[in-house]
This record gives C-alpha cells, sequence and structure tokens, in this order.
C-alpha cells in the first residue's frame, strides 16, 4: 500500500508498505519521526566523522588492535566497538544482569573475552555482527547495551560453561555457535573461490565459470566460452572455443568438481 509521509526534516515521501497493518503503522510513525534519507545521509556525514574520531582515540588508549578495511569500514567499527568496550566495562563494575551469575569463573571469562575483542582487527567482523542486531523495521534504532554485550560476548565463547559464568543462556550460546559456524563455512568458500579464480586465469580463462547439477545426477560446467559435461566418472565431453588446450580445461574442470563435490558455484575469471 503506498501511503505519504512526511519526514521530521519536512520532505515528503511516498512510501510503498507491506507487512501488517500493525508493522505499517509502526513503520509510518518511525518514518514520520526520523529525516529522510538523503538528509540522514548529510547529517550522518558530519557527525561520522568526530564521532569515529573520538572512538578511535579511545579505543587506541584501550591498547585495541589497529582496524583493518576500508576506510568506511574502519570508521563505522570504530564506533561499534567503543560502544561494545564500554558496555563490558559496565559489566565488568558490576552495572549489568550478564554479571548477575556468581561463579569462580565468572572473572577469567570476562579477562579472556576482553582480550579477544581488543585483539580483533577486521571491520568487517565488528560490522558484520552489529548488522545482525538492527531492527529490519527500525534500522537506526541501536541495539541495546544487553543486546550488544550479549552478542558479541557470545560471539568469543566456544564452551557453554564459560557462557553460563557471565550470565549467557544455552540457547543464546547455542544460535551464535551456528551463526558462527556458518560465516566459517562462507569465509572457506571464499577462499577456495579465489584460488580458482587465480587457477582459471593462470591457463588462461576469462569470464563466467558456473558448476551446473541436474537433481539426476549429471553435472556441467558453463563457462563463457566453454562447455563441460561429466558423463559418469569424468568421461567429460567439451566443447571448447578457447585458444587454451583441451587437457587444461579438462583438468580444471575436474578440479573445479573435486572441489564442490554437491553444490552448485559459481565464479568469475
Ligand atoms: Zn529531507
Amino acid at each position: 500500500m503506498k501511503y505519504d509521509v512526511q519526514r521530521s526534516c519536512g520532505h515528503d515521501e511516498v512510501h510503498d508498505l507491506f507487512r501488517s497493518a500493525a508493522e505499517r503503522q509502526r513503520k509510518i510513525r518511525w518514518l514520520k519521526s526520523t529525516p529522510c534519507e538523503s538528509c540522514y545521509r548529510e547529517e550522518q556525514k558530519q557527525n561520522c566523522k568526530t564521532n569515529s574520531e573520538m572512538a578511535a582515540k579511545t579505543n587506541q588508549a584501550r591498547k585495541a588492535a589497529l582496524l583493518l578495511g576500508s576506510v568506511a569500514q574502519v570508521n563505522w567499527a570504530e564506533t561499534i566497538r567503543q560502544a561494545v568496550f564500554n558496555a563490558l566495562d559496565e559489566a565488568l563494575a558490576g552495572k549489568t544482569i550478564l554479571l548477575d551469575a556468581k561463579t569462580k569463573d565468572r572473572k577469567r571469562v570476562w579477562k579472556s573475552v576482553s582480550s579477544q575483542l581488543l585483539a580483533i582487527p577486521e571491520a568487517s567482523w565488528w560490522i558484520g555482527i552489529y548488522k545482525s542486531l538492527l531492527d529490519p523495521v527500525n534500522p537506526r534504532k541501536t541495539p541495546s547495551t544487553h543486546t550488544l554485550l550479549t552478542e558479541f560476548v557470545a560471539h568469543c565463547l566456544s564452551k557453554v560453561e564459560d557462557a553460563h559464568a557471565v550470565g549467557i543462556t544455552t540457547e543464546v550460546f547455542s544460535r551464535v555457535q551456528i551463526a558462527k559456524a556458518r560465516a566459517n563455512a562462507v569465509i572457506e568458500n571464499k577462499i577456495k573461490v579465489d584460488s580458482f579464480i587465480a587457477k582459471g586465469r593462470a591457463i588462461g580463462l576469462k569470464g563466467r565459470v558456473k558448476i551446473w547439477r541436474d537433481g539426476k545426477g549429471s553435472v556441467s560446467i558453463f563457462a563463457d566460452d566453454f562447455s563441460f559435461t561429466a558423463e559418469g566418472r569424468w568421461a567429460g565431453k567439451l566443447e571448447n572455443e578457447t585458444k587454451i588446450s583441451n587437457k587444461k580445461i579438462v583438468e580444471f574442470c575436474k578440479e573445479v568438481l573435486d572441489a564442490w563435490p554437491k553444490t552448485q558455484e559459481q565464479f568469475y575469471c
């Protein structure tokens, strides 16, 4: 449904809203209380620079690792980790419920979490977890201190007993472990893809390489300039319009299919 909404900056906008009536009303209230996209961006640009500069200074004073990433990523991650470190300080001072659990392991766990968080340099790691905490209807709302702390702390733990020692439930701990495993699988696949892009380029391949499985056991590789059909085990048929030798391409295709024995995948050399 289309709605006319006046944003807090005074600009009028038309929004096409879906979901339930209650959620549409919630979204409209949020739209009315916030500036439009371009005014918001302008305001952010001004605030962001000073905020992230200040955050970078305090993070540095805590001896946090230098962040890696693009300038925009680093700036954003500096403010995220400053918020996390502040939340952690509060927790250590006994000001949040995460410290309710009074076990002898508590101090050890907090110490380990603090040192892990200080040492994580990838800006994308900080941003990825932070983004997962944002409300899809109200994405500019900052997550509560409690949510922020629970999630980042849970990401640093590998034993459920340690989670319990700082008041994190088994449920939250398990959910985070699953998310971590998924994120690792994505990273591992990216490394694999990158290595095959390099191999493909080394033999002179250009463009798309795509693994296709039809669900009946037949598997092919379609590329921009050749196609390879594996009928049976590598009894491959090859249509090749490249100047690369069939032998090299077949070898490459076999390796690609070995690397992804069950899934579809595509990449660009
Ligand atoms: Zn505006």
